[in-house]
């Protein structure tokens, strides 16, 4: 998923940069990287570990340049640790020099891929942000102007994207014709900003201009913004999992203020509820969605389990009990409020089944008589092809058992999911134009030995 950001502003762009990219910390905590451009050069600095491991202010003070690209990243398990693949990566070739991020899960990425190193192109990593940097290479070459180079890029690519570009000296955004990935644009006092999320505009205090249209590009300079459509489709594929878990909730994806959507959500969920002395969120990603259940039901939100926020990565632990013991290192019940009690717990998404398991085993351990789930997803039954790490089918819960079965696997006394029709009323967006496949099985674009009853129709815009 990782988060992307893209400034061009008059007094320099390297500490604006950092600033949205700490807004963007949550979508990626892998590596981080800025690259910024002063007219003659690129300068870089970026490594593994989260903003505040890789930057400091020399090095900040050091990244010179009126526009600048920067990443946060989060990779799938397969590429994960890989150091080569860090983002953004900066090319020099012919008279033209770009710099590129790109948050990007591709379908056809095995055959662009090959087709381009048959064409002599040979990649330094595993990224598909270096392979869109080899299609936009080769436009140029072949001699079209520097816009005409990412739209005939961009039609070519079958996927889910939403990327920010230097070349020569301009800054580029650009979205997945779907609307899969986040991506919106606002300007401040001296220029203008792309992120992936409203929030980081919040950050430079910058006012929120729009949304990146799904299949549209901008080119940003200090002048202005200039749109074109590169592609139209019939209906949309917005992420159902960007509102349910991995957007912040103060973020404002495509019209819809992600708190709003996830309240709504914890108020369906209690349409029926069981009789309970309160209402704890599985902290922070269950928070939102735990207010909304408590004022619906008038049960109390009370905070059964607290989180430690100091806590790092979890592999750093050396031995398998310790590391079995993560969950208990991210959070602690709080025995006087669930003591003897009813409590109901609300989290957004069951996965693989494990941390839910854990949290309900430590609730119970810490007094609890009774642990309701609820959660504001649906069942996850179908891997994600776009970018979001959600296991292999095998390792879902969800995708060989039904409710019950979970609940028992989890120990809880009873367990609710939120339907597929109450979650799409709560975003606010119609079914046709969001993308369920980890819910439905049922994906917006042809993915090999997957349903694809629902794919949209995608057209080079007129
Ligand atoms: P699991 O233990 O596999 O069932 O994971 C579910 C928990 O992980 C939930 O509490 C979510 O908040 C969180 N979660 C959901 N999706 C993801 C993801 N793609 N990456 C990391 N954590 C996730």
């Amino acid at each position: 998923m990782s988060g992307i950001a893209g400034i061009v502003d008059s007094r320099g762009v390297a500490y604006p940069l950092y600033y949205a990219l700490h807004a963007l910390q949550h979508r990626g905590q892998e590596a981080a990287g800025i690259s910024t451009f002063d007219g003659r050069a690129f300068f870089m600095h970026k490594g593994p570990g989260q903003l505040s491991d890789v930057f400091c202010e020399k090095v900040l003070s050091r990244l010179a340049g009126n526009v600048g690209i920067g990443q946060v990243l989060y990779t799938q398990k397969a590429h994960r640790g890989r150091t080569e693949n860090i983002q953004p990566f900066n090319f020099n070739f012919k008279d033209h020099k770009l710099s590129i991020t790109v948050s990007v899960a591709l379908i056809n990425r095995e055959a662009l891929r090959s087709e381009y190193e048959e064409k002599g192109h040979i990649f330094s990593s595993t990224t598909n942000a270096e392979l869109i940097a080899a299609m936009i290479a080769h436009e140029l070459i072949a001699g079209v102007s520097a816009e005409e180079a990412f739209v005939n890029t961009m039609q070519r690519l079958s996927g889910a994207y939403a990327g920010v570009a230097i070349l020569d000296g301009v800054l580029y955004a650009f979205r997945d014709p779907l609307g899969t990935k986040p991506l919106c644009y606002g300007k401040t006092e001296f220029g203008y900003v792309a992120v992936s999320e409203s929030v980081a505009l919040d950050i430079l205090s910058a006012t929120f201009e729009a949304d990146v249209r799904p299949g549209e590009l901008l080119t940003i300079t200090e002048d202005g913004v200039s749109h074109r459509q590169v592609l139209e489709s019939d209906h949309k594929a917005y992420c159902v999992f960007e509102y349910v878990y991995i957007a912040r909730p103060d973020s404002v994806i495509d019209g819809v203020l992600v708190y709003d959507a996830r309240r709504k959500i914890g108020a369906c969920l209690a349409k029926n509820p069981p009789k309970a002395d309160l209402v704890s969120p599985v902290p922070d990603s269950g928070i939102a969605f735990a207010t909304g259940y408590a004022s619906a039901s008038g049960i109390p939100y009370i905070e059964g389990l607290l989180k430690n926020r100091y806590v790092g990565r979890t592999f750093i632990m050396p031995t398998p009990t310790l590391r079995e013991n993560a969950v208990r290192m991210k959070m602690n019940p709080v025995r006087r409020h669930v003591a003897g009690k009813s409590v109901i717990l609300v989290d957004d998404s069951i996965v693989r089944g494990t941390t839910s398991l854990r949290i309900v085993d430590m609730v119970r351990d810490f007094g609890a008589e009774e642990v309701h789930m609820r959660i504001g997803s649906s069942p996850i039954v179908a891997p994600c092809y776009f970018g979001i790490d959600l296991a292999t089918r095998e390792e879902l819960i969800a995708a060989g058992l039904d409710v019950e079965s979970i609940r028992e696997k989890i120990h809880a006394t009873t367990l609710q999911y939120v339907s597929t029709e109450e979650l799409v009323a709560s975003i606010g967006i119609p079914a046709e134009d969001l993308c369920m496949g980890c819910s439905t099985g049922r994906f917006p674009l042809d993915i090999p030995g997957e349903c694809t009853g629902c794919c949209r129709k995608i057209t080079p815009a007129k």
